[in-house]
């Protein structure tokens, strides 16, 4: 009898997995195919879409045998685990009244809109009425979902769960503290020679080198495929079919490459989810940072070291005959791996990227809890670059206009980037400690079992371990900024 009820949320579950993987299709198609006339009937088919994902959860017949299957003492562990999951994730969803996902979702089109005009413009005004409106429905959101401590805690669970600001604030200030006097030290050096990173860079060159490198990484193309957009993401209809985008610019060597390899991360988690619980909360990934964690390893740990430029010096000498001639792997290495405050997030490296982050992420708490008026953001962005980064900020398009997720009514969303790249750290490390000759291996080009490594810790597992029980698992401990720390002052202190 209850099998049947657990049988019968299962094949429920997939029922609005289908659907919503339908929605990701054509979001993805829209980012890389869809012609230009076709928006407006694609923005109506999403939401019809959502509507019909949003009402097959919400059912009461769903609920009912949620409810029944909470006290039901036959279930395996796993089973379980789901269905605490799918009856949390239900709660959740249901305390959000039609009336204020209208009002929200219209809110966020007309911030969007507002936020395209004043970045074009470079004038935060623009932008500004609209946000203070977005700002305010986020507040009104975190009071209907419910935290404790602080506002900002609703929204940072629904990208991390379980991650509160009081960790998050240690986390940022130990790494602001270590990363502050070394970023000036590195800045007193002389900065290594890059020129070779500019030039001409054939299109189709540049592509299949990047397919070349996703192979090696063991992304799998029976299972998933690449194509372009104008900014690279990864999304998949089911681990079988895992979608990653790049983009390719002919006169500079940085885009290319290290997109693949973090989209790459991206996917192959994904395809290492398990399809026996697709549609189920163990099929799903656990968070944004464990997810992120994944992108950046591979971007990062193996992409930017020494090793894997080694291995495969030659291929990119032959890729692009005459550009590197008289260069080494060292040379190279070196030129990816510069260190140097400046503007924009996406364009820095891999140390002072941790401040962009922590910027938007003081700014959104003090947004949230109502000690900051929205007018007043670009002159806390603007101070805040000088003193952490020592950049002066020329205008908004380049400050606190040049990021999407604020009007997107992404606010919670920010910290998931430093909280992956300080657990990519830190899973890397124990790695290493666990895989017998890892460094030779990704000079080898075998990358196969660092990623089985990483299926057997944290992929197969969906959502039902939380990124703390994985990361207890693998380390011992919760995150710790210290593996990060120690990554960089060895890697950049050298
Ligand atoms: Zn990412």
């Amino acid at each position: 009898m209850n099998y049947v009820n657990y049988e019968k949320y299962t094949a429920w579950m997939r029922k609005i997995a289908d659907v919503k993987n339908a929605i990701a299709v054509l979001s993805w198609d829209q980012e890389t195919y869809q012609p230009s006339m076709g928006a407006d009937f694609r923005g109506q088919q999403i939401s019809t879409l959502s509507g019909l994902a949003h009402d097959l959860f919400l059912n009461p017949e769903l609920e009912k045998v949620l409810a029944d299957l909470q006290t039901d003492t036959s279930l395996t562990d796993s089973q379980k685990k789901n269905v605490q999951l799918s009856f949390d994730d239900l709660k959740r969803e249901k305390k959000y009244s039609t009336a204020f996902v209208e009002e929200i979702s219209k809110a966020i089109s007309e911030a969007y809109h507002a936020w395209v005009k004043a970045r074009s413009k470079n004038d935060f005004k623009t932008f500004e009425p609209k946000l203070k409106k977005l700002v305010e429905l986020k507040r009104k959101e975190a009071e209907l979902l419910g935290y404790e401590n602080h506002p900002y805690n609703a929204l940072l669970n629904l990208y991390e769960p379980l991650q509160t600001v009081s960790d998050t604030d240690v986390l940022f200030d130990d790494l602001k503290k270590e990363l502050v006097p070394f970023i000036k030290k590195i800045a007193e050096k002389k900065q290594p020679k890059n020129d070779f990173m500019f030039g001409h860079f054939p299109k189709q060159n540049q592509w299949q080198l990047g397919i070349e490198l996703l192979k090696q990484m063991n992304f799998d193309f029976n299972a998933g495929r690449q194509d372009e957009s104008v900014h690279p993401f990864t999304t998949a209809f089911a681990p079988t079919d895992v979608r990653l985008t790049t983009h390719i610019e002919e006169k500079n060597f940085y885009t290319m490459i290290w997109s693949c390899l973090h989209e790459g991360g991206h996917g192959l988690y994904e395809q290492g989810l398990p399809t026996s619980h697709y549609g189920l909360p163990g099929g799903e990934a656990v968070s944004l940072g464990i997810h992120e964690s994944q992108s950046r390893l591979w971007e990062n740990m193996v992409g930017r070291s020494l090793n894997y430029w080694k291995g495969n010096w030659k291929t990119v000498q032959q890729f692009f005959p005459g550009k590197f001639e008289n260069l080494t792997a060292v040379d190279f290495y070196k030129a990816i791996n510069m260190v140097e405050p400046s503007l924009i997030r996406i364009e820095a490296d891999e140390l002072t990227y941790h401040f962009h982050v922590i910027i938007r992420y003081e700014i959104e708490k003090l947004l949230l809890d109502g000690s900051l008026e929205v007018a007043d953001i670009p002159a806390v962005w603007n101070k805040k670059y000088f003193d952490y980064l020592g950049v002066k900020v020329p205008n908004d398009a380049m400050g606190c206009l040049q990021d999407i997720h604020w009007s997107h009514g992404s606010f919670g969303y920010f910290p998931t980037y430093t909280i992956g790249s300080l657990y990519a750290a830190q899973f890397f490390h124990f790695a290493k400690k666990e895989i017998a000759g890892l460094d030779s291996m990704i000079e080898n080009g075998d990358l196969k079992p660092l990623l089985e490594w990483l299926r057997k810790k944290i992929h197969q597992h969906g959502r039902l371990k939380s990124a703390k029980e994985i990361s207890e698992d693998i380390c011992g401990e919760p995150l710790n900024v210290k593996y990060f720390v120690d990554y960089a002052k060895e890697k950049f202190g050298n």
